[in-house]
């Protein structure tokens, strides 16, 4: 189940249209959020997603969000929390500990990049640099060596050139990010882009920059997911494949993960062992253990 943990945003990245649609941040209070945890649970609910425009910006008095995150996971009959989206920016040793330390925490991370040039991040107002961002993500696999990154790109912002895309291109063939949701840039109403810079640079342009991230990228989630063949990992399930004769679920790190209706007392809400058995760029496939 979805849960919204915070509304809004006070980030105001210039291409982004929710701090004016959704006004400023305003977080619920922690124990109401725990209250409906709770009653989801009751309700047979196994996996909660803390949903916020900037999640990880959650405060409620002393309490931050790894405060929050903790508190959830450990609601009785809670399997697995998970979150998004969070900002780069808001990523204090403390919720690094919870998502490494709490086995019910999901090992899955979304950190939206944007872009990997700093002229165009500072265009954007981002709020961190290149090499600020890389220096998170390795303080992330550092202390969370399994962690499964996932990440959004924008290509074709306003004035990017040819170099400044490389530098985006480059940067996700280091992070190696295991998905990305890849989009052109495209200008929103009202938005300081759409007020101050030249939407300049060619659709054609844009369409081809993101055919060639978007053919890196599933080079690279195929090779991590075939380097997931042979091993035991948990899914929950959620429901029938497209198959009927096949169940379909997610692991920890939300990789969708498709395996026979072969066992008995198998159903939607179970938390179960599977080998992966093969894979492509979107799914593992996988045998009950
Ligand atoms: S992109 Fe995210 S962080 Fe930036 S203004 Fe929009 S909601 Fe806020």
């Amino acid at each position: 189940a979805w849960l919204a943990v915070m509304r809004g945003c006070d980030n105001f990245c210039t291409f982004c249209v929710v701090p004016y649609t959704r006004g400023r941040e305003r977080s619920r209070d922690l124990i109401g959020v725990v209250r409906e945890a709770e009653a989801l649970a009751a309700s047979g609910c196994k996996q909660v997603t803390l949903l916020g425009q900037n999640v990880n910006s959650y405060r409620d008095g002393a309490h931050d969000f790894a405060d929050l995150l903790v508190a959830v996971a450990d609601v009785r009959g809670i399997e697995r929390v998970r979150f998004t989206s969070p900002h780069p920016k808001d990523f204090p040793d403390k919720l690094l500990e919870a998502v490494a330390g709490h086995p019910r925490i999901c090992k899955h991370i979304h950190l939206p990049l944007q872009a990997g040039n700093d002229r165009i991040l500072q265009l954007m107002n981002r709020t961190y640099t290149r090499a600020e961002y890389l220096v998170l993500v390795a303080r992330i696999r550092r202390r969370c060596p399994d962690i499964v990154l996932t990440t959004d790109i924008i290509a074709g912002f306003c004035s990017e050139t040819e170099a400044e895309f490389a530098e985006t291109y480059d940067l996700v063939q280091q992070v190696e990010y295991h998905s990305a949701y890849i989009f052109k840039y495209s200008e929103r109403k009202n938005t300081v882009a759409a007020r101050k810079f030249a939407d300049d640079v060619p659709d054609a342009v844009k369409a081809e920059r993101v055919a060639r991230v978007v053919e890196l990228q599933r080079k690279i989630s195929l090779n991590k997911n075939r380097a997931l063949i042979g091993q035991v990992v948990e899914v929950l399930v959620e429901g029938d494949g497209k198959r009927a004769d096949q169940w379909r679920g997610r692991t920890d790190a939300n990789l969708i993960t498709v395996f026979p209706k072969t066992g008995d007392g198998i159903k939607p809400g179970s938390l179960i062992p599977v080998r992966i058995t093969d894979a492509t760029v979107t799914t593992l496939y996988a045998e009950l253990v």
